[in-house]
């Protein structure tokens, strides 16, 4: 009896060295947290931050969908930790609230419209705009900075990729150009900005960690949750704008670097694996329309 029972405790020990291999891999020099140690956030809301319609999928899946027109949807999240909140992205600007002509950031290829505003719904928790300790941004396009100048006393969290990027000269892309001009405008000068260097944790104990993942603007990046009952959720920024998309590998044209994108995939899929996560997709309107809306949450 003593051979199996050393058996499986060397089993065990090669299964726990495995994981902790696995761990490196995801996590390895990067400030990704230990998903055995990792704090918790206490709960995670999510927003209705807009709704649009495309005229071409095709510009999100080259090659497939031409012509078609696609709804998406804009998706903001609410996290409180302790007595502080945080707010990633904040969706179409509130000055298109039921205007039936809608907003756009590129008129030619997609319309946003707005049903509630961040304000009504952060006041269903009885929050006003200055409770908001962190604005994290995904990136800064216009659908996910549209409100971010309502939120002057929170500290504005981006990556110094992305603000260098959209402060740098125009290259040969309009569409592009277009991007970051409006980017520059919406974002205007924040009094607090924190700009910040790849994967980062948030609070120092692994409950909230900015990930980076770039490509589809240089400094994109998404957000890792970690709550009590739910376990890990991945917050996708726009690393993914569809369920179909991230099982095909597939990339938008208009994003800015394919290769990055690819490997941005690749390493959400990676911590998918090592922390056993869900992952919310900002833009898929299939997936966002199932998931709980405020005031219920994710804890
Ligand atoms: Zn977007």
């Amino acid at each position: 009896m003593i051979r199996p029972a050393r058996d499986a405790i060397i089993s065990i020990m090669l299964a726990s060295l495995l994981s902790i291999g696995g761990t490196r891999t995801a996590t390895g020099g990067s400030n990704l947290p230990d998903p055995a140690t990792a704090g918790f956030a206490e709960q995670l809301y999510r927003l209705d931050c807009g709704h649009s319609l495309a005229n071409d999928e095709s510009v999100w899946t080259p090659g497939e969908n031409i012509g078609r027109s696609i709804e998406f949807s804009s998706t903001c999240w609410l996290i409180k930790r302790g007595s502080q909140w945080v707010l990633w992205d904040t969706g179409v600007p509130e000055t298109a609230l039921n205007d039936p002509k809608g907003w756009s950031t590129l008129p030619k290829l997609i319309v946003y419209h707005l049903d509630k505003t961040i304000t009504s719904q952060l006041a269903e928790l009885g929050l006003k705009t200055g409770d908001i300790t962190y604005v994290a941004l995904s990136h800064t396009h216009g659908d996910h900075i549209g409100n971010v100048g309502l939120f002057p006393n929170s500290t504005i969290l981006m990556q110094r990729a992305e603000y260098s990027w959209i402060h740098s000269p125009d290259g040969t892309n309009d569409n592009v150009n277009q991007l970051k001009a409006l980017a520059r405008k919406l974002l205007g000068t924040p009094k607090h900005l924190q700009l910040i260097d790849g994967d980062t944790d948030l609070f120092g104990d692994g409950s909230v960690t900015l990930v980076s993942t770039p490509g589809h603007t240089p400094g994109s990046q998404s957000l890792l949750v970690h709550l009590k009952n739910s376990g890990f959720i991945i917050l996708s920024g726009d690393v993914v704008h569809l369920e179909e998309s991230f099982e095909k590998n597939i990339v938008p044209s208009l994003n800015t670097d394919k290769a990055a994108s690819i490997a941005s995939m690749d390493k959400v899929r990676r911590m998918i694996a090592t922390y056993h996560a869900k992952l919310f997709i900002n833009h898929d309107k299939a997936q966002a329309d199932a998931l709980k809306l405020l005031p219920a949450f994710y804890d």
